[in-house]
């Protein structure tokens, strides 16, 4: 976007000292060609030439106005307020949701506590699906109470429980789908029905709202705003972003909610930077898919072999038959196509009598190549991790589980590194019996809480 140059300046130029010119560079300069780049450039600045104090006010005005991609460039004035990089991302994230608007945050957590933040006074209530990410619970349960905010927990799937909950203070239904990490799915359509017969007595202003955080599926696979969400919230430091190279988070939101989220972002802090930005929308969306498609197919293939491993007790995965969710998933899973999108994660619980759940992702720490023991999930690595004792430690809501992100990486591979360590720790039956007969042994029980 060229700027109109000052030529009085740049004649100017070579009177001042190299010292002085390598600090401001080139006054002007033709490079900055946005419209034929085919890469975006990669825009690092933290604040932008005013070419008139009337410009910096401009700018301060139209702030929280949704920036056009047609028509007149927005004045930019300081990276916390906006910058171009990040608006080009927020601008494909709000498309690829079908929604109006899209407020980027420095992670997940950022997005969700801003999202909440910014719709929520003090004495307001939300009503929060039992099991969340550790951390959204950590928030609803620790921080809510010192701000003056209620959070109920009540299953959104009991449409009954949940009506007898809502009072006039409640805002927000909120809910993971599927929940991370037991992958339960919530019944959107059913939800929205509700908030809409629930809405028709409400001002505009006090509406109940259906928060999602969509992290788990991604806008690949599940576009919650068609579904009857109001809002949904991304940590891109997940599928979005894909390479576990950045942190991010993102809230799609109607355009009457844009201003307030931008004002509270500008004013509590938590930008995604620029750089981060500009890898997850170089990198991260435009392989999405083919990542999805590929983990998603490796998924299912681990999904159906543990399910027919005898040391596992139960095996968790939206594309199995055993699926107990199986024909709402088959409704409100699916991919840009249409077709079932039953994700890249897998939730499964060993039998205890068989296999210690701790030990086992131990030897997966020691001798495994393919799958990496670590926290996160949607990377180009297969990770494991145990939620009860990692991710979801905040509270004793989820099982002895064990949950496990599917990567990029060869399904054989996978599959094989598994079994090995399954063998490695499996006790031998007769040993776990004669355990069981004479419980006098303590330091070889199964040692779960
Ligand atoms: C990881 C995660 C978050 C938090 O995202 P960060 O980017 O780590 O802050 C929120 N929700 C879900 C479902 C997650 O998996």
């Amino acid at each position: 976007m060229p700027v109109k140059a000052r030529s009085d300046i740049m004649a100017r130029k070579q009177q001042y000292k190299v010292t002085t010119r390598l600090v401001h560079g080139p006054e002007h300069s033709a490079k900055w060609d946005f419209s034929h780049h085919v890469t975006p450039p990669l825009s690092s600045s933290t604040t932008y030439r005013l070419d008139s104090a009337k410009r910096g006010a401009r700018g301060f005005q139209e702030f929280g106005q949704l920036v056009k991609d047609f028509g007149e460039s927005p004045v930019y004035i300081y990276d916390r307020l906006d910058e171009p990089t990040r608006s080009i991302l927020e601008g494909e994230l709000a498309e690829v949701e079908g929604g109006e608007a899209c407020v980027t945050f420095a992670s997940g957590m950022a997005a969700i506590s801003g999202a909440l933040g910014s719709t929520l006074r003090a004495g307001d209530e939300a009503i929060a699906h039992p099991v969340l990410y550790g951390c959204t619970h950590s928030l609803l349960a620790n921080w809510f109470p010192r701000l003056g905010l209620v959070a109920h927990r009540v299953n959104l799937n009991d449409l009954e429980a949940v009506r007898k909950k809502v009072s006039e203070r409640t805002r927000v239904l909120y809910l993971e789908s599927p929940v991370n990490p037991t992958l339960e799915l919530i019944d959107l359509g059913a939800l929205r029905k509700l908030c809409d017969e629930l809405n028709r007595e409400r001002a505009p202003e006090r509406k109940l709202l259906i928060f999602i955080d969509n992290t788990f599926a991604t806008p690949f696979g599940q576009r919650p705003l068609s579904l009857g969400a109001d809002v949904v919230l991304h940590s891109l430091t997940k599928n979005l972003g894909g390479f576990g190279t950045e942190l991010g988070g993102a809230v799609i939101c109607p355009k009457a909610m844009l201003a307030s989220l931008l004002l509270y972002r500008k004013d509590f802090g938590g930008i995604l930077s620029a750089k981060s930005a500009w890898a997850i929308m170089v990198y991260g969306l435009p392989t999405l898919a083919l990542r999805l498609k590929r983990q998603q197919f490796t998924a299912k293939k681990v999904a159906t072999w543990l399910e027919n491993h005898e040391a596992v007790a139960r095996v968790v995965y939206p594309g199995l038959e055993s699926y107990p969710q199986r024909a709402l998933a088959r409704k409100q899973l699916l991919d840009f196509d249409g077709d079932f999108a039953p994700g890249n994660m897998l939730y499964f619980e060993l039998d205890p009598a068989r296999i210690d759940a701790e030990e086992f992702v131990d030897e997966i720490a020691r001798s495994a190549y393919s799958v990496t023991l670590a926290v996160s999930l949607g990377h180009t690595k297969t990770l494991i991790e145990l939620p009860a004792s990692m991710t979801h430690s905040s509270y004793g809501e989820v099982g002895a589980g064990v949950r496990l992100s599917i990567g990029l990486e060869s399904p054989s591979d996978i599959l094989a590194d598994l079994k090995a360590a399954l063998e490695a720790v499996s006790k031998p039956k007769s040993a776990s019996k004669r355990r069981r007969e004479k419980p006098a042994a303590p330091s070889k029980a199964p040692n779960r809480k």
